[in-house]
């Protein structure tokens, strides 16, 4: 296994309740880069996601992130480990405030100034929260629920950001502008993997990507070589 492999996903089968959604994937996460993981609806991106952070359990395969087999560890162990996912839906804490929220993001940490200082990157790296810092998370727009939600992910210091459908009912603007600082994350050498229906965007942003198909990876690669491949451009680039 090469040294910059950050996660690596094998023959994963994970069932809910008795049906089986994935069915033996394979994945593999270089570090620093952004890994598009893109699919239909239903075909399984939201349960790969919660099996790697631990909110789902397989029934068998394996996961290793940073050469550890953390293969059914529990969500606040892999938050401790270093990966954050970041829920569809822009799930805050709508009855705390946006400090109070990215606040709850650090539970794991315990450094008191660092975490303060890491709340001033977040309000630098997304400025409208901080000029909204004291307002309840339910009563901010869309857009700035999701942002919210990618800063409070960030606040526990991850290696691995799991991105779910960041631009999910958000208009173009605000999407470009989240993309751009999930862009950023890659520089600070966070890696992420993102699930996205909108594909262009998604392989635009990309490394490489995964193409699953009713729990199967069916086509693998560079990002820049999907946007090629005629079954991805007729399936999911409308082309
Ligand atoms: P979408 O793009 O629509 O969010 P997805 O690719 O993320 O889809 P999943 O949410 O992983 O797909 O769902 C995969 C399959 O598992 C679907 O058929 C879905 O109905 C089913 N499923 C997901 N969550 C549950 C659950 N909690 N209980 C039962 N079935 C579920």
């Amino acid at each position: 296994m090469s040294s910059d492999i950050l996660l690596s996903v094998q023959d994963l089968r994970v069932a809910h309740g008795s049906i089986e959604v994935l069915h033996g994937i394979c994945l593999e996460l270089q570090a620093g880069e952004i890994t598009a993981l893109i699919g239909a609806n239903g075909a399984g991106k939201t349960t790969t996601l919660s099996t790697i952070s631990g909110t789902l359990a397989p029934r068998s395969g394996s996961i290793r992130f940073r050469g550890s087999d953390i293969t059914g560890l529990p969500t606040h162990q892999t938050v401790g480990l270093g990966i954050a996912h970041s829920p569809e839906g822009r799930r805050v804490f709508s009855r705390l405030t946006i400090l109070e929220n990215l606040e709850l993001g650090a539970y794991v940490r315990r450094d008191a100034p660092e975490i303060r200082r890491d709340i001033d990157r977040m309000f630098e790296m997304f400025p409208i929260l901080s000029e909204r810092k004291a307002q309840l998370a339910g009563t901010l727009s869309g857009g700035e629920q999701q942002m919210l939600a990618v800063a409070r992910a960030l606040m526990s210091r991850p290696k691995l950001l799991l991105l779910d459908e960041p631009s999910l009912g958000l208009a173009p603007l605000i999407v470009a502008k989240i993309f751009e600082r999930i862009r950023d994350l890659t520089r600070e050498g966070i890696s992420v993997l993102l699930v996205e229906q909108n594909a262009r965007l998604a392989l635009d942003v990309s490394a490489r990507a995964y193409v699953l198909e009713t729990g199967n990876i069916v086509l693998s690669g560079v990002a820049q070589d999907l946007l090629k491949n005629e079954r991805v451009q007729s399936a999911y680039l409308g082309e």
